[in-house]
Parts: C-alpha cells; sequence; structure tokens
C-alpha cells in the first residue's frame, strides 16, 4: 500500500488505497518475466481483494451495437471471411458506501455516443458505407442519461467517472470545458452535465493525447480534451481500489493507460475492459468461433486480444493474463470467466462466423438504494 497522500488520493473517496500486489510484475524489464510475476501476484491480489468487501450495487446498461473489423476483434483467430463482426457497448454503474458512510457513484464506459462519432475511425468507415452503416448495422439501445434518469440517478449524485481507455471518448459534455468549443458551444463553455463528477484517469493515459503515434491517432480524439476543467480530471498511476470490492487495475498494452474495473460481486470476482471481445477470447480453448480454438493451440496464446491498435501486444497479452488470473468463473458457465469485455461481441445474422459460444450481457449485484 501507498504510504503517503498524493493530490489524486485525495480527490478520490476516504478509504481508496494504492494496490501494490503486482509492483514487482509492473517493474519487470521482459515480457516474459512479467507474466509470470502476474501470475505468481494474482493468487494473493484476489485474497486481499474479496476480503475488502462488496459494493452495494452493480448494473450495467446497452448503449450502443456496432460494427467492427473482425480482423481487429479476433485478431488472425477466426476464420471467418466476413469484415465485420458486431460488438456491443454497455454503461457499467457502481454504488458503494466510502469510509464515512457516504454513498458514491461511478460510471465506468459513459460513452457519450452521439459525440463519439467524430473519432476519425468511425468517420472514415461510415464515408465508406454510408446509407448501409446506420441502417442495416448499428442499433442505439439508450443513452447515458436515459438509463441515469430511468435508474432515479440525478446527475449530481455522479461522483466519478471512468473508462478503460480513452479511444473513442468525447468527455467535453460530461465534466465541462473552460472555453467555448466550436463544435458543441460556440459562445461559452460547456457547461458539465455530470457537475459534481471527476473523470479518473491514469496519467500516461491522458499524457499520450499531447503527441500521438500514427498508430493511434484514428482512434482517438485529442482536441477535445484540450480545454477539460482540470478539476475535474483526477490522475493516478497504477492500481487503486476505489471502495470495498471496486478497485482499478492498470492493463496496459491496448493503449499505454489502459485499465480494467475490478468488482467483487455476490457471484466473486469481475474485471472489465475491452482487451478482448469475448469471455471465450480469454478461454479460446472453450471457444467455437471457427478457427479460435485451433489458432490459440497451434501459437501456444492462452488469450485472444483485441487488436485494432497494436500498440504494444505483448503487454496488452499480459494485462489479459492478469485480468484472467484475477477473476471468478461463471456460475452460468464455468468454463468462462467473469471477465465482462467493454464492447461485447454480439450475435448478428449478418455476420455469420463470429457468433459467440458466450455473452454475459450483463453483470447484476446488489441492489440501488436512494444515496446517502
Ligand atoms: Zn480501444
Amino acid at each position: 500500500m501507498t504510504s503517503t497522500i498524493t493530490p489524486a488520493q485525495a480527490a478520490l473517496p476516504p478509504g481508496s488505497t494504492g494496490i501494490d500486489h503486482f509492483a514487482a510484475a509492473d517493474a519487470a524489464e521482459h515480457a516474459g518475466v512479467q507474466l509470470r510475476l502476474i501470475k505468481e501476484a494474482a493468487p494473493r491480489f484476489r485474497e486481499w481483494f474479496a476480503a475488502t468487501g462488496t459494493p452495494a450495487y452493480v448494473g450495467t446498461f446497452d448503449l450502443v451495437s456496432l460494427p467492427y473489423p473482425t480482423k481487429f476483434g479476433l485478431w488472425r483467430a477466426a476464420l471467418s471471411p466476413v469484415p465485420f463482426l458486431t460488438i456491443t457497448n454497455r454503461l457499467v454503474v457502481v454504488r458503494w458506501d466510502d469510509a464515512e458512510g457516504r454513498t458514491r457513484t461511478l460510471l465506468f464506459e459513459p460513452s457519450d455516443v452521439e459525440r463519439d462519432a467524430e473519432t476519425p475511425y468511425f468517420k472514415a468507415l461510415r464515408a465508406t458505407m454510408p446509407q448501409q452503416f446506420e441502417r442495416f448495422s448499428v442499433k442505439y439501445h439508450a443513452t447515458v442519461e436515459e438509463h441515469l434518469r430511468r435508474l432515479g440517478i440525478r446527475p449530481e449524485e455522479v461522483d466519478y467517472i471512468t473508462f478503460d481507455h480513452l479511444h473513442t471518448q468525447d468527455v467535453r459534455r460530461w465534466i465541462g470545458t473552460t472555453t467555448p468549443q466550436a463544435d458543441i458551444s460556440p459562445s461559452r463553455p460547456v457547461e458539465p452535465y455530470f457537475p459534481n463528477a471527476r473523470m479518473i484517469v491514469q496519467k500516461r493515459e491522458i499524457e499520450a493525447l499531447a503527441e500521438l503515434h500514427p498508430l493511434q491517432r484514428p482512434w482517438f480524439l485529442p482536441e477535445t480534451y484540450a480545454d477539460l476543467r482540470r478539476d475535474a480530471i483526477v490522475e493516478i498511476s497504477g492500481d487503486v481500489l476505489l471502495g470495498p470490492g471496486v478497485a482499478l487495475l492498470s492493463t496496459p498494452g491496448h493503449t499505454a493507460g489502459n485499465h480494467s474495473l475490478t468488482l467483487n460481486t455476490s457471484t466473486g470476482i469481475w474485471c472489465s475492459s475491452e482487451n478482448a471481445i469475448a469471455a471465450e477470447c480469454m478461454t479460446p480453448e472453450e471457444s467455437r468461433i471457427p478457427g479460435v480454438r485451433r489458432w490459440a493451440a497451434r501459437w501456444g496464446q492462452e488469450v485472444i486480444i483485441n487488436a485494432n491498435t497494436i500498440e504494444n501486444t505483448a503487454q496488452q497479452y499480459n494485462s489479459m493474463v492478469k485480468e484472467k488470473s484475477v477473476v471468478d468463473r461463471s456460475r452460468l458457465n464455468p468454463r468462462f470467466l467473469q471477465f465482462f469485455p467493454s464492447s461485447e461481441l454480439t450475435r448478428n445474422r449478418l455476420n455469420p462466423g463470429t457468433q459467440p459460444t458466450f455473452s454475459h450481457f450483463a453483470i447484476n449485484h446488489g441492489t440501488l438504494t436512494p444515496s446517502r
């Protein structure tokens, strides 16, 4: 545990703390060594984390289903010649009581779907198939605002928002800006929709936006971060416990500052990120997607990475093994792990050959009660 209070910790809820179980793995110089150290550290982390307790409530909510290149989502493993598969993005709502008894509300992956459509990658994709793109392959379920309204959570009750990484995210409408924004608020700064919310982000993730590499550029909206309200951003470095059974584990590779929401619930430990697009990518030996099981066996790989950026492939692989090693098995089907893909592979008759063998669809834990 860290012994000094950093400014970031002061902005985090009472009871939050750094986690040092994976410190040796983080410091490892070589990927092979790091992989071993992650596996060695995971059991002790699991034991410790389970003993921190559970949050009061976890719920997940569908935002949008959209096409995604098969070669990215399942990398080289799937045999399907169909260029796209379908993924569903979901919002995760987490509530817990902090060490001083105050209710805390965290939104994980509150994608502003309308704004995110401006991501260079999505714009280029739409340009290639303007009509079909919207009509046949994109399904809007509900917005973040609509889901929260239905749940009875007022915008001012949201304390924290965080994303596994900042690909495609435009957060200006959520936490506000200090200057007018030509595209969405030309005459005055953007008012934050969540007036009390802070965005928790890994320092490395937000720093990388200042000067993107060509492998990173298609996926980010760096100009939307230039004028954000600085006091609404909490930078962290590494693994952090936010509350009982609620942690952010650093899982870099897909991006420099990727992190995974890790939850202890009534069904055991879960982890969520976009490192893989299906639970079966964490246990490819159980996959019935044509090609996947055989490919993993042929190359001796224990995970199938979501490979849209391949910024740092071995590191992403290791981060997925970290996720895989800390979660519990699904009670519905123990052949699969409680890894909840923040963009989950979704059955769609338009893309035969990439139908998921198993889907989580949701995490349901506890009950939502009025905040204290
Ligand atoms: Zn991504």
